[in-house]
């Protein structure tokens, strides 16, 4: 056969499998738990400026992204020159794995741990080396030092890990810190950051500040309910910042998504967001409690999801269509678990009703 060719390691690409919408069902409103989406609406101090913008989509955005870069580095106290926006935290993610590695470098990353990894590592034409999760679902941080290589230029540390839930600790953080060259660069992927209440959980924005070869990614799609726009960021060692900007596609986070996340990151604003957030993890307590009254052992979990731990054959596709009949959309991933996220307490309340009955 001839005709264009594409790249042969493209073959090795996992399919993203997206949260499904809830099926359209007779009687009752169905409920989204499977993209962890925040179920409330956006507020209203921040519709307006999306209205506002949306006058202006004739131009385009701001390639500097400078109003979101100043918001971002008096919020958290960071420099701007750490600062690299994108089309998403995933986004950002492909843009550093482009920029660090060449063709056949490895990326080290716990699995199961977010699906997007290996499909940016290979997409980007890296090597994937996935170090299996250990006890409770939690990273194996000495496998993971173990698994580096002189070929591996970056290190995927997802805390809380997406489906399982769980924090690394940082005390754990420092210890494998000190394990990993430092040129080497670890990411700390924090997309949940806002939910986190343990208080022994690593703080990647402290790691960042004490070493060298720490980078964090941040989203404004979970906490800050901005999925649909599209819009995280990384922060990074200066010279890492710059050449993720430098691969970003040019004028990619658009006018609506900058002015939005500039607006959730308003004093007022950010109470009200993170206000819901703190409603969230009651509502996180409350499903936990529920779920073990029902003879349910779940990971820690210190996200807006829980994660059900289902290892016989067919069993998380079973309990998905149980939720589905009974009005929620979970994310079941094949003979592994479900992942349900937290939302609005009629729908937690469907989805421990089905976990009983599945227990
Ligand atoms: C949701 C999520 C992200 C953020 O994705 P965006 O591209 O910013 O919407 C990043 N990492 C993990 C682990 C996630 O679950």
């Amino acid at each position: 056969m001839s005709g264009p060719k594409v790249r042969a390691s493209l073959s090795g690409i996992p399919a993203y499998t997206p949260g499904r919408p809830p099926a359209a069902r007779e009687g009752g409103a169905a409920y989204k738990l499977s993209s962890n989406e925040t179920p409330y609406d956006p507020l209203p101090s921040v519709r307006s400026v999306i209205d506002a913008e949306a006058a202006q989509v004739n131009r385009y955005p701001d390639m500097a992204c400078s109003a979101l870069y100043t918001a971002i580095s008096e919020r958290f106290s960071l420099p701007v020159t750490a600062l690299a926006a994108g089309t998403g935290s995933v986004a950002v993610l492909y843009h550093l794995i482009q920029a660090l590695c060449e063709p056949g470098d490895e990326v080290v990353y716990a699995w199961r741990s977010f699906e997007a990894y290996p499909i940016a590592i290979v997409a980007s034409g890296a090597r994937p080396v996935a170090v299996p999760l250990g006890d409770g679902a939690r990273h194996d941080l000495d496998a993971m030092a173990a698994a580096i290589t002189d070929r591996t230029r970056v290190v995927m540390v997802c805390t809380p890990n997406n489906p399982t839930g769980p924090v690394v600790r940082a005390d754990e953080l420092e210890t494998f810190l000190d394990r990993v060259p430092a040129d080497v660069l670890v990411v700390v992927d924090e997309a949940y950051a806002e939910f986190v209440r343990d208080e022994a959980a690593a703080d990647g924005f402290a790691a960042f500040g004490s070493r060298d070869n720490v980078a964090v990614l941040r989203t404004f799609s979970k906490a800050y309910g901005l999925a649909g726009l599209r819009v995280g960021y990384a922060v990074a060692p200066e010279s890492v910042a710059a050449a993720v900007r430098k691969v970003a596609l040019p004028f990619g986070v658009s006018g609506i998504a900058q002015a939005a996340a500039v607006a959730s990151l308003d004093p007022v604003a950010e109470r009200e967001l993170m206000d819901r957030v703190d409603a969230l993890v009651a509502e996180r307590e409350r499903v936990v409690g529920g779920l073990t009254e029902a003879g349910w052992s779940v990971p820690a979990t210190e996200a807006n999801f829980v994660w059900l731990p289902l290892d016989g054959r067919g069993q998380a596709t079973d309990f998905a269509v149980a939720a589905d009949e009974a009005g929620i959309t979970v994310r079941p991933f094949a003979d592994h678990g479900v992942r349900v996220t937290i939302a609005e307490p009629v729908a937690n309340d469907i989805f421990m009703k089905v976990a009983s009955n599945q227990n």
